[in-house]
């Protein structure tokens, strides 16, 4: 998979606002751990679509002047994430074009399997690209498809793509909103009063615009929302829904609600279910801030031994720079995170981290915990090993670079990261854990842990 299909990203979109940019910037704000490499808002007056993208975080990419100028009913935005993929800011989005049935933009989470195949196909009817992204396909696709208008077309062209998709796609006058057959990414509708409805990648964002949540997008479904209403259709037949557990685990921000359950508690079920599976006698728990830190609680709960706050993290350090040095590299995780030792001298600590891909990461704090006088570390991962590539839109390494692919046993991994004791937590103890309260017919991708890919992967 070429490095600019890795990305993990949000979108937002709102109809029938009358301050729809500003709303929108709201929105990413919220969505703003999804991606912090790019982000861009498109917002039409009814006429034309004006735009703006920048690098970094939505503060720094948008102004007060820029969003004043951004006047409009209408609007899109989106926050982009790529950790090796091209940091360019061609490829932010929402990708926005002039064609000959108007002006489009399109805001993509996700990641298309067969985005090659049909890039191919339209080179050769003569579409030239314009940046390396699979989102580009959709536009491309909408732009020559047969269909004369863009709610007929939009619609028809969804069934030619396969993959991750939450996409959210607008013109001077409609919005369409659409989720893969699969519904791997979460997407959500709300309202504001009577009038306004927003979409948006978690419900996290309505909080913060002022939006009541509507319902969720049902995996297969187009909406198309313009001023005769809202029409809606599937483009694809109701499959087993494949929700990417990871969303659980360690994307979703804690406070959203993903398919009627919240991830706050499906962190904390998380947590409870790995300390009856791998229980430890130690004297704290400390979470890896800020993600682990419900599972901490849940497994501290479980096996009544104390949650401590032994690790902080530094909220202004971010991914700035790149260490050149062994150990620069070491120094850099001290400005991330530090321990506290008042906490952690002479205890036997549980670790607890979400995941492990590389082990890289884990290895530095099981480190910074001993420096602290720690008298043992049991490391607690409350999710299962990750041995597989994900083709939907998250950034993994590659299979030879996860540690769980590197050695037979986890007291070998447990040895290399330098810890007393490491487990993780079961695909099974995931699966219970994340179906809580579910109708049979919801289910999860697990492909990044289980190799078991719930659509087809184009490779050859
Ligand atoms: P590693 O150092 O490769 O083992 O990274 C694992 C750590 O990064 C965990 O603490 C996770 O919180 C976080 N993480 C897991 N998956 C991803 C991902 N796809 N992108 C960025 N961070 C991740
Ligand atoms: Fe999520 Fe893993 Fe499936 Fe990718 S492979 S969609 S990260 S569960």
């Amino acid at each position: 998979m070429s490095s600019e299909m890795k990305e993990k990203c949000g979108v937002f979109g709102i109809f029938n606002h009358p301050q729809a940019a500003d709303l929108t910037y709201y929105g990413l704000h919220a969505l703003q751990h999804r991606g912090q490499e790019s982000a861009g808002i498109a917002v039409s007056d009814g006429k034309r679509l004006k735009h703006h993208h920048g690098m970094g975080l939505v503060n720094q990419a948008f102004s007060r002047d820029i969003l004043d100028k951004m006047d409009g009913n209408m609007a899109i935005g989106h926050v982009r994430y790529s950790t090796s993929g091209e940091s360019l800011l061609k490829n932010a989005q929402p990708l926005v074009f002039n064609y000959s049935k108007g002006d489009l933009a399109v805001a993509h989470n996700g990641n298309l399997v067969n985005a090659r195949i049909e890039r191919d196909v339209l080179q050769q009817q003569g579409s030239i690209f314009q940046t390396t992204t699979d989102t580009e396909v959709i536009a491309h696709l909408i732009a020559r498809s047969k269909k004369q208008r863009f709610e007929h077309a939009a619609p028809d062209i969804l069934s030619r793509i396969d993959g991750s998709f939450a996409l959210v796609i607008m013109t001077e006058n409609q919005l369409l909103i659409a989720l893969d057959r699969h519904g791997l990414r979460p997407l959500s509708l709300g309202k504001i009063g009577d009038d306004a409805i927003v979409a948006s990648s978690e419900t996290c964002a309505f909080n913060a615009v002022g939006a009541k949540f509507w319902r969720d997008v049902e995996p297969g479904e187009w909406i198309l929302i313009n001023e005769n209403g809202i029409e809606t259709g599937r483009f694809a037949k109701k499959e087993e829904m494949s929700l990417c557990s990871f969303e659980f685990v360690y994307f979703a921000r804690p406070d959203s609600v993903i398919r009627g359950r919240s991830v706050l508690s499906i962190r904390k079920e998380l947590g409870e279910t790995l300390a009856k599976e791998h229980p430890v006698e130690a004297d704290v728990v400390v979470a890896v801030p800020e993600s682990s830190i419900p599972s901490a609680l849940g497994y501290a709960h479980q096996l009544d031994i104390p949650y401590e706050m032994g690790l902080i993290k530094n909220p202004y350090a971010g991914r700035s720079f790149i260490e050149p040095t062994q150990e620069l590299r070491e120094l850099a995780v001290r400005l991330k995170l530090s321990a506290v030792e008042e906490i952690i001298e002479g205890k036997r600590v549980v670790l607890i981290d979400d995941s492990i891909v590389r082990g890289t990461t884990i290895k530095r704090i099981v480190k910074l915990i001993q420096d602290a006088g720690a008298k043992e570390v049991h490391v607690r991962i409350s999710s299962p090993m990750v041995r597989n590539p994900c083709f939907y839109g998250v950034d993994m390494p590659t299979k030879e670079e996860m540690l769980a692919n590197r050695h037979e046993q986890e007291q070998a991994m447990g040895e290399t990261i330098g810890a007393d004791s490491l487990a993780f937590l079961s695909t099974d103890g995931l699966l219970e854990a994340v179906n809580i309260d579910l109708a049979e017919t919801n289910q999860h991708c697990i492909a990044c842990f289980s190799g078991a890919y719930p659509t087809h992967l184009y490779l050859d």
